[in-house]
């Protein structure tokens, strides 16, 4: 479909072959906006109309959240290809979005999680436990636990300086979906919390990491 943006008669968009034209001039409405070569309608007009339909016909809103929910479980795996499509095309616009939109709700968000983990004081306990439990399984006991320590000392020393919080990152997850990283000294550094917190268990490259009773494996990192 061809679009003209040009100010046109319809005539002329006709005789071009166009499908829509603008004049410039408002309808009757007050909309300013194309309208169809074939008929004369004003694409305003034409969505206000659409948006009638939806409010006073009985049972749309239901019918077409069926619709949507029929389309999403049939077409899934398509859909989902095309939104990662959309994304990654649009990168860097989602991203400066979510930064401007994290920096002006902060304050709300950081609010909200607390009270989230005042009311649900279980799950948090539970999930600093197996946390303390993963850690432990993966820390081989031939390990020099003072080289970790000096890694939680630098991250600490880093919050001072900087001012901002670092953690102690695992660069291969503990509970990673196809690897499980170590709790081992050339496993861990220290970051900015936020960055930490974005990671998740995400891994951007293949590791293989030394076996949890082989002290003489060496971890190879492939970029
Ligand atoms: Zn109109």
């Amino acid at each position: 479909m061809e679009m003209c943006l040009h100010l046109f008669e319809r005539r002329v968009a006709q005789d071009r072959g166009f499908t829509h034209y603008f004049t410039g001039r408002p309808c009757s409405k007050g909309h300013l906006r194309t309208r169809r070569a074939s008929n004369k309608n004003c694409l305003g007009c034409i969505s206000d109309r659409a948006s009638r339909y939806r409010e006073k016909t009985p049972g749309y809103k239901e019918a077409r959240s069926a619709y949507d929910k029929a389309r999403w479980e049939e077409k899934r795996d398509s859909l989902l290809a095309m939104a990662k499509i959309r994304y990654q095309k649009n990168k860097e616009k989602h991203l400066e979005y979510t930064r401007a939109h994290w920096s002006k709700n902060k304050e709300k968000y950081k609010g909200l999680n607390k009270i989230w983990r005042l009311n649900n004081a279980e799950s948090v306990r539970l999930s600093s436990i197996l946390r303390k439990k993963r850690t432990r399984q993966a820390t081989p006991k031939w390990v020099n636990r003072s080289e970790i320590s000096l890694i939680y000392k630098e991250a600490w020393r880093l919050s001072i300086e900087t001012g901002i919080p670092h953690h102690v990152d695992h660069i291969v997850p503990l509970n990673g979906d196809n690897v499980c990283g170590l709790h081992v000294p050339w496993n861990l550094r220290p970051i900015p919390w936020l960055e930490n917190l974005k990671k998740g268990k995400r891994l951007d490259f293949i590791v293989v990491t030394a076996s949890l009773d082989d002290a003489e494996a060496t971890p190879t990192l492939i970029s």
